[in-house]
């Protein structure tokens, strides 16, 4: 059966996203073809489009790495029975195949597939990826979440996931996490949902006051302040929050250089900074701290996709939210979103839903 696939190209950066259509293309082998039910709006499509970061394929593309959907069509050599169910499309495929991938490495696979950046991504009607790491969602779950909101599992919520998983996040531990945005947000609720005591970092207010509702036990604006000043007012929260002084957890998700600053100069005996923002600025630090202070510093790329059912049954189970974090547009107004989250003026994730 032909169909067509209805997408938002990104033709050059830095123009407006175009509408086209074209015909499916024929599946290979081990490929899905998806009718598309949100795609989430994320900051790196935002870098490509209007940054100049450049995509692995080149434009006309198709951007959006956040997917759910419904399987329509399976390629040869996929379970026919994965035709209509809904799924979660991790934003990083790995092969499964190459040694990386078998030696638990998979997220450094350098034959993985990122939608809206390897090949056409989700702002679209429908898309094409490859089955192997594709996320069946529970029905139960659809009885209580509708499958456009979870699409933000895929980003949004799984690379907090795996840098806590990293960083060896536990009960009664510390995490002060700085930025309390897109990714932010979900850091925070996941340290509270695993039962650590979190400190949250932004300047905004607005973005604090969501934090307290993620969990956060303590929120400090940090506009302006200067970083004798941050240092003092977190050890100070850890002592109120009856937090360890030392080894603490410390989440960067705010992508700039203040808060990169920020997270390694809190750095402490034991500490580990997990680095989940991305910025191309550069900044000079004394990395003898590390050695200094016995600390970690660490970085992930996306997350695994073996941990997304652990995701999921964290949603089931309430331990974790994407309904207060989510709001829903028509595909359609794409390029007035992608204006408005430039310009900063969303509280919560887009999910753009065709
Ligand atoms: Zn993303
Ligand atoms: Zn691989």
């Amino acid at each position: 059966m032909k169909r067509t696939i209805t997408g938002w190209m990104m033709t050059e950066p830095g123009k407006p996203l175009e509408k086209r259509s074209f015909e499916a293309p024929a599946l290979e082998p081990n490929e899905v073809l998806l009718q598309v039910a949100g795609c989430g709006l994320c900051h790196t499509d935002l870098a490509f489009l209007l940054q100049g970061i450049k995509t692995r394929a080149k434009p006309p593309l198709i951007l959006g790495h956040e997917i759910s959907g419904t399987v329509v069509e399976t390629g040869a050599g996929v379970d026919p029975g994965l035709k209509g169910r809904a799924v979660l499309v991790p934003a990083v495929l790995p092969c499964g195949e190459c040694a990386l991938c078998q030696g638990d490495s998979r997220r450094i696979c350098s034959a993985q597939i990122m939608p809206g950046n390897d090949r056409h991504g989700g702002f679209a009607s429908h898309t094409v990826v490859p089955s192997r790491f594709l996320c069946p969602v529970p029905d139960s779950l659809l009885s209580s979440h509708e499958l456009w909101e979870l699409s933000i599992v895929s980003d949004a919520l799984a690379t907090p996931f795996q840098s806590a998983r990293l960083a060896g996040l536990s009960r009664g531990d510390l995490a002060v996490c700085i930025g309390a945005g897109g990714i932010g947000i979900h850091g925070i609720q996941i340290a509270a949902a695993i039962g650590a005591k979190v400190i949250a970092l932004d300047v905004d207010p607005g973005k604090l006051a969501q934090a307290e509702k993620a969990g956060a036990g303590a929120t400090i604006l940090v506009k302006g302040m200067g970083i004798k000043d941050i240092r003092a007012r977190v050890r100070e929260e850890a002592k109120r929050l009856g937090a360890p002084a030392l080894q603490w957890k410390i989440l960067e998700t705010s992508g700039t250089k203040a808060g990169q600053e920020t997270g390694f100069n809190l750095l402490n005996h034991g500490a580990t900074l997990c680095v989940i923002g991305f910025t191309m600025d550069t900044l000079e630090v004394r990395l003898s701290n590390l050695m200094a202070f016995d600390a970690r510093l660490i970085g992930n790329w996306g997350s695994d996709p073996v941990l997304y059912p652990e995701i999921l049954d964290w949603l089931a189970q309430g331990r974790i939210q994407v309904k207060p974090y989510v709001e829903r547009h028509p595909l359609a107004d794409i390029n007035a979103v992608v204006d408005s989250a430039h310009a900063g003026l969303l509280q919560k994730r887009a999910v753009l839903v065709p």
